[in-house]
């Protein structure tokens, strides 16, 4: 039998008739939504069902649903915005910073979130292994770190996912696995047994950086799953996209690195928006960035203030903006 998050994961949206049916959403909305968006609908149901009825201005709906809004055209929007395709030393493999790799464990996703800068990816389709990338990681011996990214690595069967782990465990100079994952937030039961035990085996210090925009993303429920990894020594981090009519609201901001320093989540990056294509409607001023950044400065303790980013082509580390 399959493990009951899989059987969860069935439970997912991903046709938007079904989803308008559900949100309840009256034909005048129903015009606004894109029928047949290039990057198809996904979300799971867990998420569906915090997303307030009858009503397009929820900041979950406005993260995960297809708007017409994708097909507005901007100039400065296109398909690869970090220019990640240079640095492709293997097929799945990354390697832009100093001593941290970023594998593309997987192209799949729980959920498809529509500011997504990797939407536009030409991911191969199950490739049984990671030959070339685990032979690229063993012959560097400047990479200390391997983060694992996607798509979403928890996507990954639990068998693929421990043959990976084993593999990279035997590389003598890597010291540090990275988890980067949202799939938690939409189906927090991928933290069962099974990948406990898998990620306890594992000799080298595993992080978890968990990607989440919105407070009400987060609940009890969720967090007593992410406890199990902190009961394993397993730090866990957070990134968050700010998003025009998501997060752009110093009231949920502060309300969202609160929950997480609760949780035991330390805020890590806020990320500016990535100018992909599809993504132009959730653009926010530079200014208004900056007056929402200083202001959480002002109320939060200086550890639930995430590092405030943005990721520049060329540059030999993600660009931090409070110091601009
Ligand atoms: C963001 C990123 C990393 C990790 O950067 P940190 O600042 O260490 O979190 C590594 N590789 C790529 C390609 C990245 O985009
Ligand atoms: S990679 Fe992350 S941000 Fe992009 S669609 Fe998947 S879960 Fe969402």
């Amino acid at each position: 039998m399959s493990p009951l998050w899989r059987q969860i994961q069935r439970q997912t949206f991903t046709s938007v008739a079904a989803l308008a049916d559900f949100l309840e959403l009256p034909p005048l909305l129903q015009k606004r939504l894109l029928v047949r968006a290039r990057f198809p609908l996904r979300l799971p149901y867990r998420l569906a069902e915090k997303i307030e009825k009858k009503t397009l201005d929820d900041p979950l709906l406005r993260q995960f649903v297809p708007l017409m809004d994708e097909e507005m055209q901007n100039s400065g929007f296109c398909a690869d915005p970090v220019q990640d395709q240079q640095f492709r030393k293997a097929k799945k493999l990354l390697h832009k910073y100093q001593g941290r790799a970023l594998l593309l464990a997987t192209s799949a996703c729980a959920m498809h979130c529509r500011f997504c800068f990797r939407q536009h990816f030409p991911y191969e389709t199950d490739e049984p292994s990671f030959t070339q990338e685990l032979q690229y990681l063993s012959e560097d011996s400047s990479i200390s770190e391997v983060i694992l990214s996607g798509g979403d690595p928890l996507s990954l069967g639990d068998e693929r996912l421990d043959a990976l782990l084993s593999a990279l465990a035997k590389i003598p100079h890597v010291r540090r696995i990275r988890f980067h994952t949202r799939f938690p937030i939409g189906i927090p039961e991928r933290i069962d047994d099974s990948l406990i035990q898998i990620l306890q085996k594992v000799d080298k210090q595993i992080y978890f950086v968990l990607h989440i925009n919105h407070p009400r993303e987060v609940d009890t429920g969720l967090f007593a799953f992410l406890r199990r990894l902190l009961q394993i020594g397993i730090p866990l981090l957070s990134q968050t996209v700010l998003l025009k009519g998501v997060n752009d609201d110093l009231e949920v901001l502060v309300e969202l690195f609160e929950s997480l320093v609760d949780g035991g989540i330390i805020p890590y990056y806020l990320h500016e928006l990535d100018p992909v294509e599809g993504g132009a409607h959730f653009f926010v001023a530079k200014e208004r960035e900056r007056e929402l950044v200083q202001a959480l400065q002002a109320r939060l303790p200086g550890y639930a203030v995430p590092r405030w980013v943005r990721e520049e082509p060329g540059k030999a580390h993600k660009i931090i903006l409070t110091e601009q």
